[in-house]
């Protein structure tokens, strides 16, 4: 026994999916397997609604157990040992455990928490607890049982054909399994808010692609090698996507040649959506995803975003519209892109950045501003430009 280490892994939402659970707990366990593929002497098998891992006892458990939390839909995992359905056989492993626990933490006190999974099990939940806890008692004379505080909760879940032993549970981030729900497109700049946008989304089970502008050479290859290097640490959380990456500057220019200062902004924002929405036509992504935050920037007040999403007939998903800023950049630290992100390069919004911006534009006079210009020329050009990097995971 225990020639390999178990983890238990909880599906969270995905539990509560009625008749389509079986779909979305195989859409798990196939996440699951794709984020595990580097490791060798990997088993995974679904059963009564959780997903069990086996991994050799050659491999490291924390990689093993940090890639499998990173799945979106995995609410949990416990590391654990196993032993057959028997109040004796659970006995003699809970006492293995503890004595494992004693001697590498100098445990002194616990509690054991009993579940029967399998019903026709003849021994109830707190009967067996009692009994496995007494057992543990015999077993490690050093240990008191203690209801309130203990060191250690001890679960023993018991189930159809195996019973289970582990200490604590392991928080994934939850969700839904990604390929559930479609797939957007996310405009994604070197900045805090557009990844951090991306994953929240992703998280919901949408598969991620990514459009990023820069302004060449007023912003330097590096700033756009951040970016990729920042849709790294994305990707290993969404998988693999492509990134399409797109000189504005020519349009910048045109704007700044032909409309008045202060709308800068609002039409280089314009632009962007529409090349973003025939990109994801192309590509198959139903929806726009950007960091905006209401109120953040002068191109981020209620009217600015009404007028920006005007441009587009794609929805437009704001995933952090509401947040404030200081739980953004929390949650930015959270999934590891934080420190990627306030590295100082220049983005191609802040190139020709008006010195009184626009903060409540109105529509009519964008559109008469835009006029000026050739619009769908500049567009497709812009589109046909595109230079395709396929990011793979950090
Ligand atoms: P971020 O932290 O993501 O850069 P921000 O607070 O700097 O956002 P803005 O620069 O106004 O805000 O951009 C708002 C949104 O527009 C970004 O979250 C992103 O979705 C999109 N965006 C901005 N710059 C770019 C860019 N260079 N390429 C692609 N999308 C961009
Ligand atoms: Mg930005």
């Amino acid at each position: 026994m225990n020639e390999q280490n178990i983890l238990i892994v909880r599906c969270g939402e995905v539990a509560l999916k009625g008749m389509n659970k079986p779909y979305f707990e195989r859409m798990l366990s196939d996440r699951i397997r794709r984020n595990l593929r580097g490791f060798d002497g990997i088993d995974i098998k679904r059963s009564e609604g959780l997903i069990f891992i086996r991994a050799d006892k050659s491999l490291d458990m924390e990689s093993v157990i940090k890639e499998t939390t990173k799945v979106f839909g995995v609410a949990s995992v416990s590391r654990a040992i196993e032993a057959e359905p028997d109040l004796d056989k659970i006995g003699e492993a809970a006492v293995g455990y503890m004595m494992g626990l004693i001697e590498s933490r100098g445990i002194k006190t616990f509690k054991v928490e009993a579940k029967r999974a399998d019903k026709s099990f003849p021994v109830k939940s707190p009967e067996i607890g009692r009994i496995i806890g007494a057992k543990v008692l015999i077993g490690c004379k050093v240990l008191k049982v203690d209801v309130h505080q203990p060191d250690v909760l001890l679960h023993v879940d018991v189930r159809h054909d195996r019973a289970y032993i582990y200490e604590n549970k392991i928080s994934g981030f939850g969700g839904l399994p990604l390929g559930t729900n479609g797939k957007g497109l996310v405009l994604l700049s070197g900045g805090i808010d557009s990844p951090v946008a991306a994953w929240m989304m992703a998280k919901r089970g949408m598969l991620i692609e990514a459009v990023h502008f820069h302004s060449y050479p007023y912003t330097s290859p590096r700033a756009q090698q951040k970016v990729e290097e920042l849709a790294g640490i994305l990707a290993s959380y969404c998988g693999r996507f492509r990134m399409h990456v797109i000189n504005l500057l020519p349009i910048q220019e045109q704007i700044v040649t032909n409309c008045p200062e202060e709308e800068t902004t609002i039409l280089v924002r314009r632009f962007m959506m529409r090349i973003a929405e025939k990109i994801a036509e192309k590509r198959g992504c139903m929806m726009l995803i950007t960091g905006e935050n209401l109120g953040q920037v002068a191109s981020q007040t209620a009217e600015a975003l009404v007028v920006t999403d005007a441009a587009v007939t794609k929805p437009v998903m704001r995933p952090l519209i509401a947040m404030d800023k200081v739980d953004i950049m929390e949650k930015a630290k959270e999934i590891g892109t934080y420190e990627k992100s306030i590295e100082p390069y220049e983005d191609c919004c802040t190139v020709f950045l008006p010195k009184h911006p626009a903060t409540k534009p109105r529509l009519e006079r964008i559109l008469a501003s835009e006029e000026r210009l050739e619009c769908e020329a500049l567009i497709d050009a812009a589109v046909a430009s595109a230079e395709i990097i396929d990011i793979d995971i950090k």
